[in-house]
């Protein structure tokens, strides 16, 4: 059966008299593309225009700055909560560095936290596949242990905020995983635009889109074991989404440590990228549907964030992301692939 995914681009223009040339009449370009999953719009403008920003962080080791932090390890015994005895009956898990506690703060019915590392300040190069892999597959078992004692709640989510202009409270590194009724409002749309397109063209969407990616190699990053790496045709901001999509698990019970394996494998080469393009900070989720389906598969994103500016810290998103729900990229995903493709 021929693929019905189709990728659409409307160029467009906007004129304007130019104060930099004389006023002169000068017209700049810009594109709105339509996810082909969830039909929602992504604008791409300013292309290369906004820099990610340096950070300093070395600076964030400095008491001033640090203040009070219950994840590192002098803090970690009085000022981190412990789980209840059907999740884990030692209280709080631990995999070398990684250690796994509850959320004093919970989101949800199951709001695990994940402190990746016994130091405060890790820069990117220090997430080496140990720690990478202790932590995510400490986090899976979490999520697997959660299905067992309340198989009730169908979704299961990892979710990372790395460093300030992420929006992370704490610089020291951690993951958050979820279960949950309510994945949030992106989950939702790509969990019913996948039945959706399951329904009418009775096949996977993911699959689908892996080969349609695979056969114009315009996104195609790569693949590693059963994962495959794409630039997402819309991305969530500014430099530009990395998917890992798994088209053979569906829920968290499917994921093992193969999967893991693959996973950290290909964010090993992300990191390197980020490392060359001077990317600091990200967001990143990790995406397993309910059991006994086979239209969502388990997919994993990752977006860059920086400030805007180190002058005043103005974050990356405004009114278009916040309100409008309307992300805006300044990479386009055939160059963010061009260039991510040389790291894997
Ligand atoms: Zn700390």
């Amino acid at each position: 059966m021929s693929s019905k995914i189709t990728f659409q681009i409307f160029e467009s223009e906007s004129t304007f008299l130019d104060p930099r040339k004389k006023y002169e009449p000068r017209t700049e370009q810009f594109q709105v593309r339509i996810d082909p999953l969830t039909g929602r719009t992504g604008h791409f403008s300013h292309i290369g225009a906004v820099k990610a920003q340096k950070l300093d962080l070395e600076s964030y080791t400095q008491p001033a700055l640090k203040g009070f932090c219950p994840f590192c390890l002098e803090n970690r015994e009085k000022a981190t909560p412990k789980f209840t005895k059907e999740i884990f009956p030692e209280g709080r898990r631990s995999k070398r560095e990684a250690i796994l506690i509850p959320n004093l703060f919970p989101y949800d019915v199951y709001s695990g936290i994940m402190i990746m590392t016994d130091e405060h300040v890790v820069p990117l190069p220090g997430f080496h596949e140990k720690r990478l892999s202790d932590a995510f597959s400490l986090g899976i078992e979490f999520l697997k242990r959660t299905r067992a004692v309340d198989p009730a709640l169908p979704y299961h989510l990892m979710t990372w905020n790395y460093m300030p202009p992420s929006g992370g409270g704490l610089v020291h590194p951690h993951q958050q995983y979820f279960a949950t009724k309510h994945p949030g409002n992106h989950f939702m749309d790509e969990l019913r635009a996948s039945e959706a397109y399951y329904a009418t063209s009775g096949a996977n969407f993911w699959q689908n889109l892996i080969e349609e990616e695979a056969r114009t190699g315009e996104r195609h990053i790569g693949q590693i074991g059963t994962s495959h790496w794409l630039s997402s045709f819309v991305s969530s901001s500014f430099h530009g989404d990395i998917l890992c999509i798994f088209p053979d698990v569906f829920s968290i019970d499917d994921f093992a440590e193969n999967h893991i394996d693959c996973l950290i494998s290909g964010l090993h080469n992300v990191f390197r990228y980020y490392e060359w393009a001077g990317i600091y900070s990200f967001n990143a989720a990790l995406f397993f549907g309910p059991k006994d389906q086979q239209s969502f598969s388990c997919h994993f994103r990752i977006t860059p964030r920086t400030f805007l500016n180190t002058r005043d810290f103005a974050p990356d998103m405004n009114f278009f992301q916040v309100i409008l729900a309307e992300p805006v990229c300044v990479k386009l995903p055939e160059d963010l692939c061009r260039e991510v493709k040389t790291f894997f």
